[in-house]
């Protein structure tokens, strides 16, 4: 608790992390680190591994071997035995999960609840907040993203833009400690990107440390600290955007950001 305000803290760090889906290998040893206020741009070819990367970090997928750790607090992966986990393995994964506001292309919020039921349900039913203070909040957290109005409405009725802007309501209202974003854009009608790459980049001005799968090279470009390009489970490439998109050492993330570009 004493030591200095100027050292940056690790929001998040992760060490040599695998994934296998039966025979094959998905991801081949990542480490990344970020800290507070970083935000992480992921790109690379389709199948290359972005959303199996993101989806271990929030633990939607359990890595085959390496770490991660939130804030400090860690969990080291082994091969589960016999496909089973140790149940206290469990309560820590939740936990963590916990500080991880995660973000899919497809929106994917509940349809049979209104916006508002949608922010409020993790805050109430994971983190036990009341439920009179999870609305207060989550109205706050809407009027941010600009659905304050919407919401009392159903997903089925708001479009693309407005519905992803929910699912960011929804994430922040865990209050995580990092935000992950899997092509939040991808599954949008052109005209309704803007309005969402629009919130990310007023969290990212507010400091927040995200990590974001992107094809917005641009986007990327303009508000990240760090682009990783990733090739066939392995960083091929790192580094601040400008050296990334203008400079790249390897030749493949050379062809890989003109061919987007
Ligand atoms: P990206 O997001 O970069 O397009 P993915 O992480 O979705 O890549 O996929 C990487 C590779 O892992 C692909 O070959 C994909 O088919 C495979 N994969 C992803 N999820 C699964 C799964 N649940 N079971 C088997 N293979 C998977
Ligand atoms: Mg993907």
């Amino acid at each position: 608790m004493s030591s200095s305000a100027a050292a940056a803290n690790t929001a998040i760090d992760v060490q040599g992390l695998h994934k296998s889906f039966g025979d094959l290998e998905v991801l081949k040893g990542i480490s990344m680190q970020a800290t507070d206020g970083d935000v992480i741009s992921i790109i690379g070819a389709s199948g290359s591994g972005k959303s199996t990367f993101l989806r271990c970090i929030n633990l939607l997928e359990l890595p085959s071997a390496g770490s991660i750790a939130i804030n400090g607090e860690g969990i080291r992966f082994n091969p589960p035995k016999n496909g089973e986990m140790h149940p206290a393995d469990k309560k820590q994964i939740q936990r963590l999960r916990t500080r991880l506001g995660m973000v899919f292309q497809s929106f994917n919020l509940w349809q049979h609840m209104t916006v508002l039921q949608n922010v409020i349900e993790a805050p109430v039913h994971v983190l036990g907040v009341p439920k009179a203070e999870a609305n207060e909040r989550a109205e706050a957290i809407l009027n941010r993203v600009g659905l304050w109005e919407k919401r009392d409405q159903y997903p089925a009725f708001l479009s693309g833009g407005q519905q992803q802007r929910a699912a960011i309501a929804r994430a922040l209202a865990i209050e995580p400690q990092v935000m992950l974003f899997d092509e939040p854009t991808s599954a949008l009608d052109p005209e309704l990107v803007g309005e969402v790459l629009k919130v990310i980049q007023g969290l990212a001005e507010e400091g927040r440390t995200m990590i974001l799968v992107t094809h917005e090279m641009k986007f990327a470009r303009d508000v990240s600290s760090k682009v990783i390009y990733l090739h066939q489970g392995l960083v091929e490439e790192e580094g601040p955007p400008k050296q990334v998109f203008y400079d790249p050492k390897s030749e493949r993330c050379k062809a890989f950001v003109s061919s987007i570009h």
